[in-house]
Parts: C-alpha cells; sequence; structure tokens
C-alpha cells in the first residue's frame, strides 16, 4: 500500500514490476531445502515435480529462470530433473555458488578444474572426525568444497556445536570459507558466493527485477545482494523457504513460505496470476 505517510514496501513494489514486465524478470532459486526436501541421503534429495512444473510454466511465460546452488551443478541438473520441462530450456544452473553452469540451451556444463589443496583438506577433516570420535558423519565431496553432514549421527545438534568451532579454525588455517548450514557444515574454496553469483546473472541477463527464494545461511549474501539491488532502485522480491532448522532469512524476507511444499504451491500460484493476466 502507497499511502500518504505508509512506509514504503520493497516487497509490493518488486510485485507490481514483476507483474507488469514478467518477461524482464528473473526468478533464481535455491535448491535443497527450498525447491527439494532435505532428506538424510543428499543424494536423493530430487527436486519437488510440482515446483519444477511451475517453474516450467514461468519460464513458459517469458521470465528468466536460474537455480543458484551449493552443490555441484551436475549434481543438481540430476537430482532437478530439468531437462524434461519444456519451459525450462533456457534455464540456467549455477553450482558451487556460482562457480560451476550448465545451461539448458547447449545442454553444456562449465566446470573449472578443482582447487588445489582439495585433497590435503579432506585428509585433515577425516583425521579430526576420526579423533572426535564423529566418524560416521556424512562426508560430501564436491570437487571445490566438503560438506560434513551429521543430519545421521545419533545426537546431530551436540556433533554439529563440537564440529563447527574445529571446522572453523580448519578453514581458517587453509583460508578456505566455512559455510554452516541445517546439519551440515561446508568448508569450500574462497572468492565465490549466491550474491556475487546473482548480480554477475542479473547483468548478463540484463533482466530488470528479481525474485530469489532460499532457505539457509548460505543464501544470506543473495539476499544481502537484493537488498542492495534494491537500495540502487532495482526491484527485488524475497521469499524464504521456512523451516523449524533455519529463522535466519526470515526477518529480511517478503514472503515466508512453508518449506518446498510452499514454495511449489507459491511458484503455482504466480504462474497461475500471470497466465489469467496474459490471457
Ligand atoms: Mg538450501
Amino acid at each position: 500500500m502507497s499511502a500518504a505517510g505508509a512506509v514504503p514496501d520493497p516487497g509490493i513494489d518488486a510485485m507490481r514490476a514483476i507483474m507488469q514486465w514478467p518477461d524482464k524478470t528473473m526468478i533464481a532459486v535455491d535448491f535443497d531445502g527450498t525447491l527439494a526436501p532435505i532428506v538424510d541421503d543428499p543424494d536423493r534429495a530430487f527436486g519437488d515435480p510440482r515446483a519444477i512444473a511451475a517453474l516450467g510454466r514461468l519460464g513458459g511465460l517469458g521470465l528468466t529462470i536460474a537455480v543458484i546452488t551449493g552443490r555441484p551443478a551436475r549434481t543438481v541438473v540430476r537430482l532437478g530433473r530439468f531437462t524434461s520441462v519444456p519451459g525450462l530450456r533456457n534455464m540456467i544452473v549455477l553450482g558451487q555458488y556460482g562457480v560451476e553452469r550448465w545451461d539448458a540451451a547447449t545442454g553444456e556444463f562449465s566446470i573449472p578444474p578443482e582447487p588445489d589443496g582439495i585433497d590435503a583438506l579432506t585428509a585433515e577433516v577425516d583425521q579430526l572426525l576420526a579423533s572426535l570420535d564423529l566418524s560416521d558423519a556424512r562426508l560430501e565431496h564436491k570437487g571445490r568444497a566438503i560438506g560434513v553432514h551429521t543430519r545421521e549421527l545419533a545426537n546431530p545438534r551436540a556433533a554439529f556445536e563440537t564440529l563447527l568451532p574445529r571446522l572453523n579454525d580448519l578453514a581458517e588455517r587453509h583460508r578456505w570459507a566455512i559455510e554452516p548450514g541445517k546439519n551440515v557444515i561446508e568448508i569450500r574454496a574462497p572468492g565465490m558466493d549466491k550474491g556475487v553469483a546473482l548480480r554477475s546473472l542479473i547483468e548478463e541477463t540484463g533482466v530488470r527485477q528479481v525474485i530469489f527464494a532460499g532457505d539457509d545461511l548460505g543464501d544470506l549474501p543473495a539476499f544481502r545482494m537484493v537488498q542492495n539491488l534494491r537500495a540502487e532502485g532495482f526491484p527485488g522480491l524475497l521469499v524464504c523457504s521456512a523451516s523449524h532448522e533455519e529463522d535466519a532469512l526470515t526477518e529480511i524476507s517478503d514472503l515466508i513460505v512453508s518449506g518446498p511444499d510452499g514454495v511449489a504451491e507459491w511458484l503455482g500460484r504466480l504462474a497461475d496470476s500471470l497466465a489469467a493476466r496474459r490471457s
């Protein structure tokens, strides 16, 4: 509402711009916990078919569709099953926080070589886990990052609390970045985050407004980037896929939905509204 004296609402402004110029809108979405439910085995975190179908409809309505994930691009293209959706013919997947890329239009992956030092770092993480009697933690090897998952341990929270400062020290010593998430701590090669990735994709595609949806701490740089863009007059809408495991994003979001189910439902409603406007 923009009654005289009312506080401006950047979310409402963004929604208005999106409804008016869908073909100048980018929707960029995190994968795990946003498009896909969090499950014990990250290798089986498949994209929610309803959400993927809704993204396809939005792509068909002219929006630019992007997924920006901490996971390798190849993994997310497989788990998302994006290749079979007609409206996603031009989608872009940025993996490992924007270091890797897949373009649906060409089917090509751009994957830089693994950074030096990943093997030494992995060996140190193994030693640390053994010394803490936490060798049962699931390790996810991403090439540019190592994820230590505590979800399947007897006491996930205690293990997480024990590991966080130790892994933080280890990452600092190697000058790598640390990314705590939902029952997962990731150590990754420095230099990229989702905010940098989002901004460069916006510049490349020339869109004039953006929607970003995410669920976890790794999404914060993208949320902050959208806030910065808004301060520059570029409309942006922030959507939080909320869960009981993390609430860092709720306060700065325009819209809070209930996990991947809520995201799928909201994307479907957005596609319905835009389709209704067009007809
Ligand atoms: Mg996530």
